[in-house]
């Protein structure tokens, strides 16, 4: 081999994906084909190229002479997860970069538990592609137009074309102008893309964790999704932000996002599990709604009217660390006792945060509370229905059956309130339709069709009384025939 690898290294160009680079790079390799190109250049054939968080970057540096916080900085999305995770934690993959292994930084980052994972598709912006066509001679990917979540250009307010990743084909954007237009996108759409591109070149993080929960909450307070003792109004909320974000919800990753744990883990878990990392559209979903802006977020200070007393203050950081402690206990497996006794909150309001945030509860008869099953008892006693209880007492219908067949006396005391009750109603039922039609002079049988049901019922349980209040019988008259005219 003749020639050195290096004398093929185009210019990398402004804002340029280091995937689009380097399918230049490689295609610029004289061998029989990519795969030979990839060995020559990195040592292996089986990168994955379009990664978010590339392992091959050292090889790249090595060979084109770049530093590697340069291609970081300005050439991938690894800027843009800087926000909402550990400082130590981002640190960690900063190092796993530099010496080629990413293996284990999507979890770091949290973006395999959370399930939020790459686009499957690749995106360029007809108008910029133009552009680039006429001032540098090619269309490229750029960076700011793959970022997670945004279906526009954000320099042009345009649908993003989108073209399937496959592996191990280097994919590229049509290389000629070839007339393709697109659609204005909705405002929201747009705002997305422009608050993902300042993310991106965002060099300040935000706060992390429970700070940055808290500053959630005071917004959220501001504007009456919060109590004055900074309670969240999750239902609240979580409908408002969907109703928000709604033009974008069929955008794969959001609509990820939104169904997260049937529909109920986002926006919650931003909260309750604050100190976790989180992918950085998260957050965004909820500055955009809450602040418009991620300069508005960045320079927001909680205003002094809406903050309580301190002794407030500590009480809701108290509360948010108990409520924490619950959540981390059930999410260990632990017993409702058990997180009740860890948190020092009580099993009630522990059940309530489990069943919010769809833990397992066993809600079986037997795992009833004491507390619980004498209310459940005392509603039986006053002869509510089995289905209105389970509903009231957030159990099953079968929990509470069970209860009332360990109770037999109170399945007579039911039976006895059912019939005084169908008895009265039977009685006023009928007076009621006496009255009406008083002056009609009705017959017995013409009641009787009337009101059908509770004569049938009265006729069977209340004879006497029935016969009391019917119309006086009419003596039927034979003779002279009715004669009508
Ligand atoms: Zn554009």
């Amino acid at each position: 081999m003749t020639w050195n690898v290096r004398d093929f290294c185009p210019e990398i160009l402004p804002k340029e994906t280091v995937y689009s680079w380097v399918a230049r790079w490689l295609e610029a390799i004289p061998v029989p084909n990519i795969d030979e190109a990839a060995t020559v250049l990195i040592g292996s054939s089986s990168k994955q190229w379009d990664a978010s968080l590339p392992s091959f970057l050292p090889e790249l540096c090595a060979f084109s002479g770049m530093t590697i916080e340069s291609l970081i900085n300005q050439h991938t999305l690894i800027p843009y997860y800087r926000h909402f995770c550990r400082p130590e934690t981002f640190k960690n993959i900063l190092i796993d970069i530099s010496v080629g292994d990413t293996s284990s930084s999507y979890s770091k980052l949290s973006l395999v538990a959370g399930r939020v994972i790459d686009s499957p598709t690749l995106n360029y912006c007809p108008e910029c592609a133009k552009k680039d066509i006429q001032e540098m001679g090619i269309a490229y990917w750029h960076i700011e137009h793959q970022l997670p979540g945004v279906s526009v250009c954000n320099h042009h307010s345009l649908h993003l074309h989108r073209v399937k990743r496959q592996r191990g084909v280097l994919v590229k954007p049509p290389q000629f102008e070839c007339g393709i237009t697109s659609h204005k996108a909705n405002h929201v759409a747009h705002k997305l893309a422009i608050m993902s591109s300042v993310l991106l070149s965002e060099p300040i993080g935000f706060v992390h964790g429970e700070p940055m929960a808290q500053l959630y909450v005071a917004r959220l307070q501001e504007i009456g999704m919060a109590t004055g003792r900074h309670h969240i109004k999750q239902r609240l909320l979580s409908r408002a932000l969907r109703a928000y974000w709604q033009p974008i919800s069929k955008e794969p990753l959001v609509k990820q996002i939104f169904s997260l744990g049937n529909g109920t883990a986002f926006p919650q878990t931003l909260f309750y599990h604050s100190d976790n990392s989180f992918h950085p559209l998260k957050h965004l979903l909820m500055i955009g709604f809450l602040f418009d802006s991620v300069g508005t977020c960045l320079n927001y200070s909680r205003p002094q009217l809406t903050t309580e007393k301190e002794s407030d203050n500590q009480q809701t950081q108290s509360s948010l660390r108990k409520e924490k402690k619950a959540l981390a206990a059930l999410e260990g497996g632990s017993s409702l006792r058990a997180a009740s006794r860890v948190s020092g909150l009580s099993v009630i309001k522990v059940k309530q945060l489990a069943l919010a945030n769809k833990y397992y509860v066993d809600r079986r008869e037997s795992k009833l509370f004491a507390c619980e099953r004498l209310k459940i008892v005392q509603a039986l006693a006053e002869g509510k229905s089995t289905q209105t209880i389970a509903k009231a007492m957030t159990c099953s219908v079968g929990a509470v059956e069970q209860l009332l067949t360990q109770h037999p006396e109170l399945k007579l005391k039911r039976e006895k309130l059912r019939y005084r009750r169908k008895k009265a109603f039977a009685r006023a039922h009928l007076i009621m339709a006496i009255k009406s039609l008083e002056n009609n002079r009705l017959t017995r049988n013409e009641l009787k069709a009337l009101v059908g049901g509770t004569y049938a019922w009265l006729y069977k349980h209340d004879k006497e009384w029935l016969y009391a209040r019917l119309p006086t019988r009419r003596a039927y008259c034979y003779w002279p025939r009715k004669t009508f005219c």
